[in-house]
């Protein structure tokens, strides 16, 4: 099989790999520039800016302003096939002892999206580039969209209030504003650290998903050294939730591996006064949807008991979060090829699970995706010290990946896509999945007066 003007696969690789070397400087300029200007989710106006202005200098037309900040580009093949989206995460995170975090709002790249973006832009810069001589069926959706780091819970509720979004993480949002209708399957590249990574990429199997929670427990002030007998003391009531939560750990199964790791955000007003509001923020994570449901319902009974104990009273808030990712495994391995190809075998991993969380999870319940991990970085993940130290393999190579498999994907007739899309079946519908979010959003008060 060959492209319109005859080029096999692999020339087609070889092509879109030097059209992409050829914009090395300028792909690498868009990384670091939106490293040194952070925006948290929802609020990445000036990265959409330059994603949208990168998309039209390339004649791509973007759509712009989805789910409040994301932008998309179409480039179509030469007949109707698969539609696969390439995807970068416009958002940063708050890190404010990161050396490039924003000195007013504390944002800062310390999970390397920057990156992302760069390599989603670089991938259209080398297949426009190819034009017609790419012969691709179906299309390819470059997708820059928002808000993946859960942060920032208050200001994204009070948007929520507004009917400004509806969901508070960009992937959901986008599903329910209909903007991933026209799209039958995603990947994207996140970096890694080599610090925390034994290869130069790799897949897992699943991931954990989470529900998010807001608690506030309710008490009564009351001199804490003259009269505390007539107080109602809402921190005892919140350790006690807390220690009660601790003890449900034995009833976790290994193979859910569940993660609960709460914070107590307010814990009183004045040392002298019996503390008479405390506030608390929790995520329950899990590896599947009955786990996480599971653990969720345990930690609302502790939650209550606090409460219980102290005659105080508690608001649970309870948000949706992440779906646990499931990353495709045929898809994987068209991806994987692609690392060995342009670093050896041995260099790539598919398997196992981790237990950290992302939106990419929600997707994955509808259609095929993978999400793999990239080394260019040192430090710590979501840390002060994390940095893109191979600015090559950070911005250039995750620009060729994408571009080599999407090629592999849809050249000719697209048979691999294809052949995803058959062995594939869908968690939900987006009907179904989004009844199921809708469900998570629940608000409870219990005990008190
Ligand atoms: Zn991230």
């Amino acid at each position: 099989m060959s492209g319109t003007d005859g080029l096999t696969k692999e020339q087609l690789k070889q092509a879109v790999c030097e059209a992409i070397e050829r914009r090395g400087n300028e792909i690498i300029e868009l990384g670091e520039t939106i490293l040194h200007h952070p925006e948290t989710g929802f609020n990445e106006r000036k990265t959409a800016a330059l994603v949208a202005d990168a998309m039209r200098a390339i004649d791509l037309n973007p759509e712009t302003g989805l789910a409040v900040t994301g932008v998309k580009g179409r480039l179509k093949g030469s007949r109707p096939g698969p539609r696969l989206a390439l995807i970068g995460e416009l958002d940063s995170l708050r890190t404010s002892d990161h050396p490039f975090a924003d000195p007013h709002t504390g944002a800062a790249h310390s999970c390397g999206h920057n990156a992302q973006i760069a390599g989603m832009l670089g991938a259209a810069m080398g297949l426009s580039a190819l034009g017609e001589a790419a012969g691709l069926a179906g299309e390819v959706v470059f997708f820059a969209v928002p808000a993946e780091e859960f942060i920032d819970v208050a200001e994204r509720l009070r948007r929520k209030q507004a009917g400004e979004i509806e969901f508070l993480l960009g992937k959901p949002e986008l599903v329910a504003k209909g903007h991933f209708d026209d799209i039958d399957m995603a990947m994207m590249i996140h970096v890694g650290s080599h610090d925390q990574m034994s290869r130069r990429s790799y897949i897992a199997d699943s991931s954990n998903g989470a529900v998010v929670k807001q608690i506030r427990f309710f008490g009564r002030a009351s001199h804490a050294g003259g009269a505390p007998q007539l107080g109602i003391n809402a921190l005892s009531a919140a350790q006690i939730a807390l220690n009660a939560i601790h003890c449900q750990r034995e009833t976790f199964w290994d193979r859910d591996t569940v993660r609960i790791h709460p914070i107590i955000t307010k814990g009183g007003d004045a040392v002298s006064v019996v503390p008479a509001e405390v506030t608390m923020e929790t995520f329950v994570r899990g590896g599947s949807l009955e786990a996480i449901v599971d653990a969720n319902m345990k930690v609302d009974r502790c939650l209550r008991a606090g409460a219980m104990a102290m005659g105080a009273e508690v608001e649970i808030n309870t948000i949706p979060g992440y779906l646990p990712q499931r990353n495709d495994r045929r898809f994987a391995e068209v991806f994987g090829g692609n690392v060995e190809a342009l670093f050896g075998p041995g260099h790539f991993d598919i398997g196992g699970h981790r237990t950290g969380s992302t939106d990419m999870g929600d997707i994955a319940h509808l259609i095929p995706v993978i999400h793999p991990y990239l080394a260019s970085a040192r430090g710590k993940t979501h840390g002060a010290d994390f940095r893109i130290n191979e600015p090559e393999h950070g911005y250039l190579t995750p620009a060729k990946l994408l571009a080599m498999t999407a090629i592999d994907l849809l050249y000719g007739d697209a048979a691999p896509a294809q052949e995803i899309l058959a062995g594939f079946t869908p968690a939900f519908t987006k009907d179904t999945y989004l009844d199921f979010a809708r469900g998570l959003f629940k608000t409870e008060r219990y005990g008190g007066a």
